[in-house]
């Protein structure tokens, strides 16, 4: 028995899925599989890899599943879709892993469902590997993400603007309920079953909060509290998700949906890469806002079981979106303290020299990450600043806030190695740089070269070490290699 299924969401109630397999694909090819993570859920790696083409295509059912296609509907760019669901992906079950906590293995562009609309139910093979890359770098960075388990190719095409070699991508996610999931009953009035799927998501993302007195109350501003801890995260590192429709916001925290996302480079709060986001709604200083907005939504569709009396669900759920910014606030000054190596003790001028500073590199159209990483050894030694200052445009520029910080520092007794270590774990060296996933995609497409996919895996395993054999992954791109857009995943 390869693996035991234990699937909690095919036992809840049929409007909530529909039961469908995948269709099998022409000639299936394990590219990369993910041993670690097969052996964190428990599962017999040595089979999984052995017969890794059949079972990660979908072409040999894994025994214990039960594939269901999951209903949800969602926000798109502001716009209300009634019936989204997986049009393109098949849960194929749960597992309980090592911890002891339970988690979906699913299976992406396995084929049409009843959720497919007019599309095909395929994936390409080029988001399918920047999925792959973008969430496993995700995890190695400690930011909650989905994970990728396999990638197999299907020897099939599929036909987007150009025709494109086929994928599937294996996703486990701690589980696959969205927003959108509770917009989906909440559209259709269905308040047993916004009660039902609310009983469903605390017993297995919060299970501290049963038995309480107002259970979904606290639900809304416990799925708020992740999602201002995680955006606060993404801002850390220069995510930019790309595409925070409510139909990509998960109730259990964990970043979802790789498909235009991308890495800031030079450090603009306007940065936008996706295609599709032509007004800019999901740049990348909007991103707390859009979290704001998604949890308003989130509050609307739990209205019904929030209080009998509704002026009362109301006002609390009002309450509760209104706590959403002081919660990111809360969250981003930890994570940008913690950038610029300031303790937890707050002095008074510590504002303005984390606003200076971005300041600065915004006017510099400095790299975001590598300049704190060189903040990191600047914070050991002065003789780091011609390195630091070498980013920028003007390299004199942050002289004088170089004397300011180091001012500040002196106020507190962490010794200067001691809190460079401390920044580095903090300041990654690697992140996906936009060019370089392009570049492992396009051999990959083009020539069937995996190797700068496999290259870009393992140097981003260990962002915050640094590589110097992989010096090059930690360079911005030189100008002519920088990428402008990313295209959706579709
Ligand atoms: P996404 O942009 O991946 O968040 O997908 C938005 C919606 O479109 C979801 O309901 C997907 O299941 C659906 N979808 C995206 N691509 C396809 C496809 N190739 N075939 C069927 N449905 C799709
Ligand atoms: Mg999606």
């Amino acid at each position: 028995m390869p693996l035991s299924f234990d699937n909690s969401y095919a036992r809840l109630p049929d409007i909530f899925f529909a039961p469908v397999d995948p269709t099998p694909v022409e000639a299936p090819r394990l590219i990369r599989f993910n041993r670690a993570l097969a052996e964190e859920l428990g599962l017999d790696a040595d089979m999984l890899e052995r017969h890794g083409a059949g079972y990660f295509s979908g072409n040999v059912p894994l025994p214990g599943s039960l594939p269901l296609a999951m209903a949800y509907a969602g926000h798109q760019f502001g716009q209300f879709v009634p019936r989204l669901g997986d049009g393109r992906a098949i849960l194929i079950g749960e597992v309980i892993d090592r911890a002891g906590k339970r988690r979906d293995i699913q299976l992406k562009g396995a084929g049409p469902t009843p959720y497919s609309r007019r599309g095909d139910g395929r994936a390409a093979l080029g988001p399918v590997l920047r999925e792959y890359i973008v969430s496993e770098a995700m995890h190695a960075l400690g930011i909650p993400t989905t994970r990728a388990l396999a990638a197999v190719s299907t020897g099939q095409p599929v036909y987007r603007d150009r025709v494109l070699p086929g994928a599937v991508f294996t996703r486990v996610a701690a589980s696959h309920i969205r927003v959108g999931t509770f917009q989906f009953f909440a559209a259709r009035g269905e308040t047993d079953n916004i009660r039902i799927l609310a009983d469903h998501v605390i017993d297995r993302h919060y299970p501290d909060l049963k038995g309480t007195e107002k259970p979904y109350l606290a639900l809304l501003d416990a799925v708020a509290e992740r999602q201002a801890h995680l955006i606060a995260r993404w801002l850390g590192v220069g995510f930019i998700h790309g595409v925070m429709n409510t139909d990509n916001m998960t109730i259990s925290g964990e970043t979802i949906d790789f498909g235009p996302c991308a890495f800031m480079d030079r450090y603009d709060p306007r940065t936008v890469y996706s295609s599709i986001d032509q007004h800019g709604r999901y740049a990348f200083g909007n991103q707390p806002m859009i979290g704001q907005w998604n949890i308003a939504r989130l509050a609307e569709a739990l209205l019904p079981i929030l209080d009998a009396d509704e002026d009362k669900a109301v006002e609390a759920a009002n309450a509760a979106v209104a706590r959403f910014m002081d919660r990111f606030q809360a969250h981003w000054k930890t994570v940008i303290r913690a950038k610029l190596g300031l303790g937890e003790d707050e002095l008074e001028g510590d504002q303005e020299l984390i606003r200076d500073l971005l300041v600065t590199l915004y006017e510099q159209k400095a790299d975001y990450t590598l300049t704190f990483r060189r903040l990191a050894d600047a914070a050991e030694s002065s003789e780091a600043d011609a390195a630091l200052g070498a980013l920028l445009e003007t390299p004199g520029a942050l002289t004088p806030w170089l004397a300011a910080w180091r001012e500040r520092l002196s106020q507190d007794a962490t010794a200067p190695e001691t809190r460079a270590a401390a920044m580095r774990k903090v300041n990654p060296a690697f992140i996906p740089r936009n060019h370089k996933v392009e570049e492992a995609l396009n051999a990959a497409i083009d020539d069937g070269d995996f190797s700068l996919f496999e290259a870009l895996n393992d140097v981003l395993s260990r962002p915050y070490e640094e590589q110097p054999a992989f010096a090059a992954y930690a360079q911005p791109p030189k100008p002519g290699e920088e990428i402008t857009a990313t295209f959706c995943g579709t």
